[in-house]
């Protein structure tokens, strides 16, 4: 993994972007159901199928010898993966040896319990789905979600001294009557907060195109009644964010649909059972867990090499096309 000369060997796609940031699915189950994410009955992994939790520590090593600086853990729902809080401390070792950060996104029904480890293994910021802050929408949303045990779960993290950063996939007729409220609160909260359209992800019961709101009209919309400065700050993601001038917090929109900013992505993903995917809106993948088992770490390296080399120019989402652009579901890819 290091040069002779001890140089880390990035990993630069053909494109000349360089990959500095993984998103690590570590489960694929979750204790919600939210309506554009997945069916009613979606069935699971058998568990079998996923890298064990000292799988996947190893593999976060062979990511900070390939220069990767930030990881960030995800689902399904992260914290209902059994081991979650060990695989933290394992990969929070490499903080300041490599890893700038190791951060998570949750729906944190589970974090009031959790928050204070977590900080402790060294994580400091979370992102936190939230797509409505009314207890019955909530749980029509999330088909059985219970607003005040996530609520529980944030207020706990901020008394841990977490960073937060809330995500509300903006849904029409849903809930985009909360969203100005939302921005108003996150404010008060010091929260920021990411809006984002939905994408078309793997087959749900119903059809994403009535859901599907544009957020150029949203923010057209909260300018009545907010201040939104342009700021410059970059994530590599497909966020561009502003400043609520009146609350001094961070507000972000993620267009995947109405524009696209593949130019700067710096990031690969990995599923639960070791896929490798060059982009969350193809197909292009290496199946890690099988090389993984048989030739070690060394055909992890060689696999992050395949993977990256082959990283396609750009997402193909299309929210008119009557099929999803990729067959998988987020919860499989996560988000
Ligand atoms: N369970 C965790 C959570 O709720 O944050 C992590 C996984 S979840 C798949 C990650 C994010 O993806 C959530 O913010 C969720 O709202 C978002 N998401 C899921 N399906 C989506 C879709 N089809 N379009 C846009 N966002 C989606």
């Amino acid at each position: 993994m290091m040069q002779p000369s001890g140089q880390t060997r990035a990993l630069i796609d053909g494109f000349g972007r360089r990959i500095d940031y993984v998103r690590l699915s570590i489960t694929d189950r979750c204790d919600l159901r939210c309506r554009y994410c997945m069916s009613e009955k979606m069935t699971f992994l058998p568990r079998s199928d996923l890298l064990t939790i000292e799988e996947l520590a190893q593999l976060a090593d062979v990511l900070v010898a390939r220069g990767v600086r930030r990881i960030r853990l995800t689902g399904g729902e992260p914290l209902v993966r059994r081991g979650v809080l060990d695989l933290v401390e394992l990969i929070g070792d490499h903080l300041g040896r490599g890893l700038d950060e190791v951060t998570m996104t949750t729906n944190a029904t589970q974090l009031a319990g959790m928050a204070d480890r977590l900080f402790a293994a060294g994580m400091r910021r979370l992102n936190v789905s939230l797509d409505s802050r009314d207890a019955e929408r909530f749980r029509t949303i999330t088909r059985r979600g219970d607003l005040n045990q996530v609520l529980g779960g944030i207020a706990a993290a901020k008394e841990a001294a977490f960073a937060i950063k809330i995500n509300m996939v903006a849904l029409k007729g849903l809930n985009e009557d909360e969203i100005p409220d939302m921005v108003a609160w996150c404010g008060e909260q010091g929260f920021g907060l990411t809006l984002i359209e939905t994408m078309p992800l793997g087959e749900v019961d119903e059809d994403r195109t009535d859901r599907y709101l544009p957020l150029d009209a949203v923010k057209r919309a909260l300018e009545e009644r907010f201040t939104l400065v342009p700021t410059v700050h970059r994530t590599g993601g497909p966020a561009r964010y502003v400043e609520v001038q009146e609350t001094r917090t961070r507000l972000g929109f993620i267009t995947p649909l109405s524009n696209n900013f593949c130019a700067g992505c710096n990031r690969i993903r990995i599923t639960a059972t070791g896929t490798i995917y060059g982009c969350l809106g193809h197909d292009q993948k290496i199946e890690l867990r099988d090389l993984f088992r048989s030739g070690g770490l060394a055909a992890v390296d060689a696999a992050l090499d395949r993977v990256v080399a082959g990283k396609p120019e750009r997402h193909n989402f299309d929210i008119q096309r009557a099929e999803p652009a990729v067959e998988r579901h987020m919860n499989v890819t996560g988000g």
